[in-house]
């Protein structure tokens, strides 16, 4: 993988691209895709924005949001534009298998593939260009530096402002992680400068739910918490059927997975979630004890350090089960 810098040169000449994000998309895949997107736009390249699944409401208000194709909905137009496309750029993943159903339609693209990802263990092979940083808070700061140092920090207005704040602050947990670095607080200061309403986009992105993700929440809370005092941790585990009932969308399970952090001594909190068609995972913890690995080792599945999500096709019971099994053998990573 050469170092993205090496594509600078290239920016000037208009080529077809195609900006992709890993499914489900969070603020951040979908802000940094999108932030890179009118920039691009601007340059006169001609870009499409496609996320391989649907994504959250409360994202719709991103600007450009609504010129993303859905590959599940979209998918001969999509693979065309992929097979089409001289430049695939990869944000806030770095496995292709995280982009689902696209996977083969990326890997047997004629086009170049370029990285910007802030994950762990990238699969480098696939990349002819990129950058992969694990210390940086967010795809979208890394779109930032990009956008910096090609020289074109004056293409960042309102809009791409917008967009990127809402990456980076959601994924430094409203720059509260140590991801929040000074680089990042340099950043938002250039962000504000366009003209940034950033309460707003705080609204917009936490403010925007329906009731019943709120009974639904307090219901998870109360009936489907599993404290292990013992491990210093806490699992949540959702069935099927409660998600049919408080008509839970995309999205709703976001943030639910913090909770049990703010119990006094939890430094390993989970939520486990029965999607149906997968039982999905999330992972988080303070400190030492690295859901990266622990994501790896058991789930199927990575991220960060204290940030990381799986995957278990077995049922949630049996998962529960294999969870508490392996709180047994890192009791004394949990200590
Ligand atoms: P979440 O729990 O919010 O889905 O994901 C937490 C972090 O782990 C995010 O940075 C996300 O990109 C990453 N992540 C989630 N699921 C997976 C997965 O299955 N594989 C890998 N490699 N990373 C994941
Ligand atoms: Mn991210």
């Amino acid at each position: 993988m050469q170092p993205i810098t090496n594509i600078i040169p290239l920016l000037k000449d208009p080529r077809n691209v195609v900006i992709v994000m890993h499914q489900k998309p969070d603020a951040d895949a979908m802000g940094s895709s999108l932030g890179l997107y009118h920039v691009l736009h601007a340059l006169e390249h001609r870009v499409t924005v496609i996320s391989p699944t649907n994504w959250a409401e409360w994202l719709a208000w991103m600007p450009g949001a609504e010129k993303v194709l859905d590959y599940e909905l979209n998918t001969g137009k999509s693979n065309e534009l992929l097979a089409a496309a001289d430049w695939i750029f990869c944000l806030d993943f770095n496995v292709l298998h995280r982009t689902r159903k696209m996977n083969d339609s990326i890997a047997s693209a004629r086009g170049t593939r370029i990285l910007i990802d802030h994950h762990q263990q990238p699969q480098k092979e696939v990349f002819t260009y990129g950058i992969s940083d694990t210390s940086k808070s967010s795809a979208s700061e890394m779109v930032f530096d990009f956008i910096e140092s090609a020289g074109q920090g004056n293409r960042i207005n309102k809009a791409v402002a917008e967009c990127l704040y809402a990456g980076v602050m959601t994924d430094t947990g409203s720059f509260r992680f140590s991801s929040a670095s000074a680089s990042v607080h340099r950043m938002v200061a250039v962000l504000k400068d366009t003209g940034l309403d950033h309460s707003r986009v705080h609204e917009n992105l936490f403010d925007n739910y329906l009731e019943n993700r709120l009974r639904f929440i307090g219901h998870a809370l109360l009936n489907r918490m599993e404290v292990l005092y013992e491990y210093n941790t806490a699992v949540i585990s959702i069935p099927w059927k409660d998600l049919v009932k408080y008509q839970i969308r995309t999205g709703d399970t976001e943030g639910l997975v913090n909770y049990p952090l703010t119990i006094q001594g939890i430094k390993f909190a989970a939520l486990i979630i029965d999607r149906d068609e997968e039982i999905k995972c999330s992972f988080r913890s303070k400190g030492g004890f690295d859901v990266n690995q622990f994501a790896r080792d058991y789930f199927e599945g990575g991220g960060h350090h204290n940030a990381a999500g799986g995957r278990s096709s077995e049922t949630l019971d049996q998962t529960l089960q294999r969870f508490r099994d392996s709180l047994k053998e890192n009791a004394l990573q949990l200590q």
